[in-house]
């Protein structure tokens, strides 16, 4: 296979960029040897091998001053740089850039966990800081602060953060919870962001906003700057922790589920982010489905039905936790278990916990909710026979039962169109619903994914006809997804596209991320 290098770039321009790279980080931290640039493929792809996205090199820098330098050269040479900082980013690309060819910038040994705020309950971490070690780090240290975690909990909590993914917790919108930005610019500047734009400041960790524009948000989900240390918020260890589920046997109740929940979740009755899930979804923790049905073919409702019923699942179940004050919390949900019984078919099961917890008596949907990193979710990936992985498909939808209704019905339809179980849910949100719809990845049987990519494709469609818009997405639909988001013939990419032109004109970082492409770019997709 011939080398990859990036578009636009001569050989001999790479090069010199890879020697200059060496000279930076030590040679033994530029990689350029196909067996190890293939670590940074997406271990997951839904691409067919000549679809897929490759990386020319990455290079691993251990300081923001590395950073800089690497910037410098990346600028001089035209070499387009994709930031990762532990590159998990399971079902939405990994490690892999959006451009074939982009070098990828792979942050994990800036890993140093900065400062852990026990008075006022922050962070400031690094890139290459996972979920697993800053828990670790806190544990160590005796801390009294929780986290929250996504599921799997493997990848970063700068890296999570920036693409707005979600936890479970009080504190489940990670984003929301960030305050205090370090970015490297596309010109290598070095940038504080909040009260860390002044010399000097003792309260980066707890005003958000400084002073002018809120920029924070700009470097999320986008390819404007290279965040090299942030802030975020922790939540206190509450004095006691109740953590269950609500399980809800027909099908037909999911507008009435959210319903339920909505005045709750309005006012703080729940502050945690409730999960909304099929029973096949939590059947993937407790057991193999060769035991419900052999082969491929999709169960149908029946046998979905039984084996729920085998299993004390509903066809939905409803995750839950309560923090805080024993009293409070205990009345929140006896209130709640009230209104949920009103439902038909509804069952019930709530567990107390007092803290510190006791890690070994907690079980994976407790972990969650409690945020403790953990891997118990990806059973999902083994739950249909020669499953590899899943692509999401992740529209947002408003608070409101007849909504998620209607897109359940509809998105469920299409995946068992194509051929599959819907083994998805929803996450709940101050006032909206994250929509998780997985599609199978089979290794080795191209059609499979291929249908699976052309199913996901036309969900962005139907999705964009009713404006359910997706969260988050993977490297294939970028560009479809960005274009979704049209109002005003595209008046907020056009937006992107302004500041990625002011600010790197070059178009050196993360060509093509989130739909956003540098002006050199934007006559043809280069990929
Ligand atoms: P995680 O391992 O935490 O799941 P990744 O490291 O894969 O997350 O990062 C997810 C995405 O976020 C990357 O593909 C990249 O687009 C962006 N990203 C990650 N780290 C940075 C960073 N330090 N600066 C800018 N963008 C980043």
């Amino acid at each position: 296979m011939k080398a990859i290098i990036p578009p636009g770039v001569s050989e001999s321009s790479f090069n010199k960029a890879i020697d200059e790279f060496r000279a930076i980080v030590g040679a033994e931290w530029v990689f350029i040897e196909t067996k190890k640039v293939d670590l940074y493929r997406d271990a997951y792809t839904p691409m067919d091998p000549e679809d897929d996205f490759y990386a020319s090199a990455a290079v691993a820098p251990k300081s923001t001053e590395e950073v800089q330098a690497i910037v410098g050269v990346a600028n001089k040479y035209k070499i387009p740089l994709w930031s990762i900082s532990t590159g998990k980013n399971l079902a939405y690309g990994g490690s892999a850039p959006r451009m074939t060819g982009s070098v990828v910038l792979d942050l994990k040994r800036m890993n140093r966990v900065l400062e852990v705020n026990e008075e006022l309950a922050y962070v400031l971490v690094e890139p290459g800081v996972s979920f697993f070690d800053l828990y670790d780090h806190l544990r160590k240290t005796n801390s009294k602060l929780w986290m929250s975690v996504p599921s799997p909990g493997w990848g970063s909590v700068l890296g999570n953060t920036l693409e707005r993914g979600a936890g479970y917790t009080p504190y489940g919108d990670h984003f929301g919870k960030q305050c205090g930005m370090e970015v490297v610019l596309a010109n290598g500047t070095l940038m504080r962001t909040g009260n860390g734009a002044m010399e000097k400041s003792d309260s980066w960790q707890q005003f958000k906003y400084g002073f002018g524009p809120y920029v924070d948000g700009l470097f999320t989900q986008s390819n404007f700057g290279i965040v090299t240390k942030m802030g975020l918020w922790l939540m206190p260890e509450p004095e006691y922790f109740m953590c269950g589920m609500v399980h809800v046997r027909d099908e037909d109740q999911l507008q009435n589920i959210i319903d339920t929940l909505r005045p709750f979740m309005l006012d703080g009755s729940i502050d945690c982010a409730p999960s909304i899930y099929t029973g096949t979804f939590e059947a993937s923790f407790k057991t193999v489905r060769s035991k419900y049905k052999e082969g491929p073919q999709p169960m149908t409702k029946q046998e979905l039905r039984s084996m729920y019923e085998d299993l004390d699942l509903g066809w939905w179940n409803v995750r839950l936790s309560f923090y805080g004050d024993e009293v409070i919390a205990k009345h929140n949900w006896n209130k709640v278990k009230t209104a949920f019984s009103r439902l038909p078919g509804v069952s019930f099961e709530m567990n107390e916990f007092s803290t510190p917890l006791n890690e070994g008596a907690l079980g994976y949907n407790e972990k969650l909710q409690a945020g403790i990193p953990n891997m118990a979710e990806w059973n999902v990936i083994n739950w249909g026979p020669g499953l590899s992985g899943h692509m999401d498909f992740s529209p947002t939808c408003p608070l409101i039962g007849k909504t998620a209704e209607k897109q359940y019905r509809l998105f469920s339809k299409m995946v068992q169109d194509a051929g599959y179980e819907y083994v998805g849910g929803f996450v709940g949100r101050e006032r909206g619903l994250l929509h998780i719809v997985p599609l199978p990845i089979l290794k080795d049987m191209p059609e499979v994914n291929q249908r699976g990519r052309e199913t996901v494709r036309k969900m962005v469609d139907e999705g964009k006809k009713r404006g359910w818009g997706a969260y988050r997405t993977h490297l294939f639909l970028m560009d479809q997804i960005a274009e979704s988001y049209s109002f005003n013939e595209g008046a907020a990419l056009r937006f992107s596209e302004s500041i990625k032109d002011a600010l790197d004109p070059n178009g050196i970082l993360a060509p093509g991320k989130q739909g956003i492409w540098p002006k050199s770019y934007r006559q043809e997709d280069p990929s």
